[in-house]
């Protein structure tokens, strides 16, 4: 066992102590009800008997920076003291080669963090990092529990006091106050309370579990580093392929797997549900090269933009793709329907989460930061534009304007999903019910409003073409309302106002 070495910081007392060494930009204070919200569309890395676990969850984090720009953090265990480290920003920019060397011991958990919108703070990025009687525990969790801001409220009732506004945390109270003898057994009764989406990882000083919620709505996967016989947790497969792991298998639904010295353990210890896949992980968050939910997700998205073409033709002489999200289905809609496929939007891939506005407004700014319409490919032009999905309706009405502005004739907008008609409470940031352009108008309104020429969607059924039609074993709230664990009007009202102390 290695020994942390000089200069890291460190807790004091007690037989587990953690260190944790987090830093981060100051927190901006600007108030908005927005912040409030629970983000938790994340990604999770952990590794599990391997003398580099710090080193390959920095490398899982990094290619799964998709799922989180936010902030991301890893707590290392060298069998003794639980190491930590998080900051704001991406990945590259939180840890160094210093930073992962103070990182000791040979199992490791991670998180990226993802906020579209509203502060971010430091104290919200995890792993989270506790000592209680038990010793130390670091969780990362990639989800969205329904019933937090009920239990929290019945945990402060009794005492509890939160340090974040994150429903992770929330867990971390229950395990605490739960009984039984092992860890396990405590993680298990724990989150037999919670409801809602969650695939998780917990670190203690000397075993790392992992569990994904019963409904399965959240991707975790197991994969093994045959060298080390090393075991490694990701939320997506392309994680595995970036350090050399071989894909195993799913963390299934409900299961709990113990990785300790007595090896893999695994558990189900909770009520049978119906499976519920999140269907938009398909349509937009998962990266294309990740086998998610058993398929890959680059052929799912390009059987939608080849569905999308059988459904809404466009007599059209160019398929533009919105890139990245809109590429493999805008590959898809071109194969099915034999139009040419050309880049007339060229994508800048080096977008931070801010820039500098110039004072004198410039039309249509943001989105030209990201997206630039190129006049040789669209001059004159018949095009139909492909996106994965509209959400406010803001990005296509700028990317319609833009196109006309390179010189395109006609702009015929499709959309590789439905449309997004319900916020959602299982992990994927939306906003708020009535921010969502297709729940107060009708698809002609839409097609008015980002100025097109023509609109279509996805139908339902054929967002489940990829399946043969079979809806079941997936969640499409988003699309459908159909929301399969209830959210109470109260709670989905209740995580809007969530009071936080911050700094003046
Ligand atoms: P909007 O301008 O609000 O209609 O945003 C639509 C764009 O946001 C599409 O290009 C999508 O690729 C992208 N998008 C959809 N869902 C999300 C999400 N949950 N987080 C970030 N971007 C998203």
């Amino acid at each position: 066992m290695r020994k942390p070495r000089r200069g890291v910081p460190r807790g004091t007392g007690g037989a587990v102590r953690t260190a944790d060494s987090s830093r981060g930009a100051p927190d901006p204070h600007t108030p908005s009800l927005d912040a409030d919200r629970f983000h938790e569309e994340c990604a999770l890395m952990g590794v599990y008997d391997h003398p580099e676990a710090a080193n390959l969850v920095y490398l899982g984090l990094y290619a799964q920076q998709h799922r989180g720009q936010e902030g991301s953090g890893i707590v290392a265990s060298d069998g003794n003291l639980l190491l930590s480290h998080r900051g704001l920003g991406l990945v590259a920019d939180v840890f160094d080669q210093d930073i992962l060397g103070r990182l000791n011991g040979s199992m490791a958990i991670g998180h990226n963090r993802y906020a579209t919108s509203g502060r971010t703070l430091l104290k919200n990025t995890q792993p989270f990092v506790v000592e209680f009687s038990h010793g130390g525990l670091a969780v990362a969790h990639n989800g969205n529990l329904v019933n937090a801001v009920e239990l929290r409220e019945a945990l402060e009732a009794r005492g509890s006091i939160f340090q974040s506004s994150v429903d992770t945390e929330v867990i971390v109270h229950l395990i605490a106050s739960a009984a039984g003898d092992t860890l396990v057994d405590r993680v298990i009764a724990a989150l037999a309370a919670v409801r809602g989406a969650y695939s998780l990882l917990f670190l203690s000083q000397n075993e790392l579990i992992a569990v994904r919620d019963p409904n399965g709505f959240r991707p975790l996967v197991i994969g093994r580093i045959p060298e080390k016989d090393a075991v490694v947790f990701a939320s997506e497969t392309c994680a595995l392929d970036l350090i050399g792991a071989e894909y195993v298998r799913e963390v299934q639904p409900g299961e709990v797997v113990v990785a300790s010295a007595a090896g893999l353990q695994t558990y189900f210890p909770f009520p049978a549900a119906h499976r519920t896949h999140c269907v938009f992980e398909y349509v937009y968050f998962a990266r294309p090269d990740s086998t998610v939910f058993g398929r890959n997700v680059y052929q799912v998205r390009k059987a939608l933009g080849r569905q999308l073409a059988r459904e809404a033709p466009a007599a059209a002489d160019l398929v533009v793709p919105v890139p990245d999200s809109g590429v493999p289905a805008a590959l898809g809609y071109a194969e099915e329907s034999g139009l040419a496929f050309d880049f007339g939007l060229i994508r800048n891939h080096y977008v931070g989460r801010t820039f500098i506005e110039p004072q004198d407004a410039i039309r249509h700014f943001g989105v030209k930061v990201k997206l630039n319409a190129q006049r040789g490919v669209l001059d004159g032009k018949r095009v139909v534009v492909v996106d994965d999905s509209i959400v406010r309706g803001t990005t296509s009405r700028k990317i319609v304007t833009m196109l006309r502005a390179a010189g395109a004739r006609e702009v015929h907008m499709r959309i590789s999903s439905p449309p997004t008609i319900g916020p959602c409470y299982y992990g994927v940031d939306t906003p708020t019910r009535s921010e969502l352009i297709a729940t107060g108008h009708s698809i002609d309104a839409i097609r008015e409003y980002i100025t097109a020429d023509s609109l279509a969607f996805l139908s339902e059924a054929g967002l489940f073409a990829f399946t043969g039609g079979n809806h079941d074993g997936f969640c499409d709230a988003c699309f459908s309302g159909r929301y399969p664990i209830p959210v109470s009007d109260d709670a989905k009202a209740r995580q809007l106002v969530l009071f936080e102390v911050r700094d003046p």
